[in-house]
């Protein structure tokens, strides 16, 4: 009879799973009983359970200028969806960065470039809903969460974009950013940057501090990573907010001027704000800053041919340029390691507690990166080694967003 096949076979399917389901339950039994006597924590079940929050990444531009698709696995770079959800990343900081030499450091070409850069993430969450969510707090980061998704932050690398005016600032915080770093590698007419000379004596002036003021006002956090050190004290003595460094290290093991000094470190942490470590090995290692120089003049001609070879636009130029330097850098410099990120972890824990430590790759943005925290993918890894150094799971989860998370509950505009 026809009716009693489906029967047979719902029954069979129901005994089935009934059983698998049994002998799951006893697996997972017999797999707390092993964690249970085990002492050492499960890095991975611990990395999976955390918050990981990551400050600063420059994909978007590989969007705009690659036409990259971050829903695939891309076979280059450092950051992708795939990668990204492979390496426990719950939240991404996407970096609107104006490269002031390509685009100007201010005027409408600036303005135009930061602004695609928003489209870019916005859209990222508008046309792959079940991949991304678009956050502006902590509460959308912890929804994201909550829902399996990656949360898509934007934050202004760079105040060239701003134009010195103003509304601009609330204009991006309307659009969604919530950090902006006063200055890049280049001085503003109103911020000092740590790369030139105008940043050695350059702090912020009277409209640098009403930039301040009004991001505190808003409720967008004030970036102190790049600028010079009188920026830097400038916006810490101006700032009624917790300030942040999104991708820093400490210059008292890494001497560049990119770094935090202790001192620096100390200021900071009494605002409340967080030093979010960068993966980059030039900010990382001893003496790695002067052997890349030494390389850069070795490779001097074959950049430039690269550059004088590719046909396209200046933007496609740089990143024939960039391509050969991360080549080039892998063949000749030393490599560096996980273990020297949590070097810089622990100097700053040493100094000013666990609450005012995070992380913040650089990814996308460097032409080198550890070997084995080279990609999103690996970091993992990161939370392996801070369990070895004896950082207990709830330090882990500060580390990793949870200092974070506190900052930006304490943003909240007026
Ligand atoms: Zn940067």
């Amino acid at each position: 009879m026809q009716w009693l096949k489906p029967y047979f076979l719902i029954t069979f399917c129901l005994a089935a799973a009934f059983l698998a389901g049994c002998v799951k339950t006893n697996m997972k039994d017999e797999k707390s009983t092993t964690v249970a006597q085990s002492s050492t924590p499960d890095p991975l079940s611990i990395h999976k359970g955390a918050i990981a929050i990551d400050m600063h990444a420059d994909t978007v531009q590989r969007v705009l200028d690659e036409d990259v698709n971050l829903q695939d696995q891309l076979s280059d770079g450092h950051f992708d969806a795939v990668r990204a959800k492979a390496g426990g990343l719950d939240a991404q900081f996407f970096s609107i960065w104006v490269e002031p030499q390509l685009f100007g450091g201010g005027g409408e070409r600036a303005v135009k470039r930061a602004d695609d850069q928003v489209a870019a993430i916005r859209a990222l969450a508008e046309k792959h809903p079940e991949t991304w969510a678009l956050a502006t707090s902590a509460a959308g980061v912890r929804r994201a969460v909550q829902d399996g998704k990656i949360a898509a932050l934007m934050g202004l690398e760079g105040g060239y974009a701003i134009d010195e005016r103003l509304d601009n600032v609330q204009r991006y915080y309307d659009l969604g950013v919530r950090y902006m770093s006063p200055a890049w590698s280049i001085s503003t007419s109103w911020a000092g940057s740590s790369g030139d000379e105008a940043g050695a004596t350059r702090g912020l002036n009277e409209f640098g501090r009403n930039v301040v003021r009004e991001m505190n006002r808003l409720g967008m956090m004030v970036d102190v990573s790049h600028v010079s050190d009188k920026t830097f004290w400038d916006i810490v003595n101006t700032s009624t907010k917790p300030v942040i460094a999104t991708h820093s290290a400490c210059r008292a093991i890494a001497d560049v001027p990119r770094n935090l000094t202790d001192d620096m470190i100390r200021a900071l942490a009494k605002t409340g704000g967080v030093v979010n470590v960068i993966f980059y090995p030039e900010h990382l290692e001893p003496g790695w800053s002067q052997l890349k120089k030494k390389v850069d003049v070795e490779i001097a001609p074959m950049v430039q041919e690269a550059s004088a070879n590719e046909p396209g636009s200046a933007v496609r130029k740089k990143l024939a340029r960039d391509r050969v330097r991360a080549r080039e850098f892998a063949r000749r410099l030393p490599p560096v390691y996980v273990s020297r990120i949590v070097d810089h972890i622990d100097h700053i824990v040493k100094l000013v507690g666990v609450d005012h430590v995070g992380i913040g790759s650089d990814f996308d943005g460097v032409q080198s990166t550890t070997t084995d925290l080279a990609t999103v993918a690996d970091l993992p890894n990161l939370t392996k080694e801070l369990l070895q150094r004896g950082y207990s799971a709830s330090d882990v989860e500060k580390i990793l967003g949870g200092n974070m998370l506190r900052v930006m509950d304490a943003q909240q505009g007026e």
